[in-house]
């Protein structure tokens, strides 16, 4: 299959694309799982405001639209997508790079932007993170205090048109009990490196060697 990006299914790290509604708690599971899983998180370029406490380069490589297009254009995204009135995009060398190195990386974007990546590295395992209802959700996104109400009410109404595509995901999790979620996605990650590949065809040829 031919390949629009160098990204390829030979690379021995493991790309993991988390979607979601927003306020269902993507952010704070990968928060956690770089912290207790050997993943790296993809900085993503916005041209969003940064809030209160966002740190650049850290939360997000923070912009204007005339740089964010030049880098469009100079083909420097692996995806990117316009989201909630705002540009967002995912920076393509780093990404290749740590996947080269053998690296796991997590890619926490909005479903437009998973479809595009999905289109061209169906490698990808993408997991979709659910609220454990649209009262706790609502309730989360107005807890954080990060947007105003109009931002608020925009990003409810996409929850249930982005819920729509989560059969186009390999897996989905309900962020209930924080805990259990992030448990849940570690396994998720385990068990992608347990599935059944080339690399199981030297480990017989070294068993028929050692008999
Ligand atoms: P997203 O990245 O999906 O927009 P966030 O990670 O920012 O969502 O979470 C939205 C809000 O919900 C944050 O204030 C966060 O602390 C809170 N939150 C996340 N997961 C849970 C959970 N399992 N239980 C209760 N609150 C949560
Ligand atoms: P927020 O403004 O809450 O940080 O993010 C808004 C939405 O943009 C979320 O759904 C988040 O997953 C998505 N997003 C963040 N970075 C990227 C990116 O690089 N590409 C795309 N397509 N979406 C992104």
């Amino acid at each position: 299959m031919e390949r629009k990006y160098d990204l390829n299914p030979n690379h021995p790290g493991k790309l993991f694309v988390i979607s979601g509604p927003s306020g269902a708690g993507k952010g704070t599971i990968c928060k956690r799982l770089l912290e207790e899983a050997d993943i790296e998180l993809s900085v993503s370029m916005t041209t969003r405001a940064p809030r209160n406490g966002e740190i650049e380069g850290v939360s997000y490589f923070f912009t204007d639209r005339e740089t964010f297009i030049e880098k469009v254009r100079a083909g420097g995204f692996l995806e990117y997508a316009e989201v909630y009135e705002n540009y967002y995009g995912t920076p393509k060398e780093p990404v290749i790079d740590r996947l080269r190195e053998g690296i796991d990386v997590i890619l926490e974007i909005d479903i437009q932007g998973a479809m595009k990546v999905k289109e061209n590295y169906p490698d990808g395992i993408f997991i979709f993170i659910l609220p454990p209802s649209m009262a706790e959700l609502r309730k989360r996104i107005t807890g954080r205090g990060t947007e105003t109400e109009d931002a608020i009410n925009l990003r409810l109404s996409k929850t249930l048109s982005e819920i729509s595509y989560i059969d186009k995901y390999d897996y989905c999790v309900v962020n209930g009990v924080l805990e259990e979620a992030v448990s849940r996605v570690k396994s998720i990650i385990t068990a992608e490196h347990s599935r059944v590949t080339e690399d199981v065809s030297a480990l017989i040829e070294k068993y028929e060697e050692e008999l």
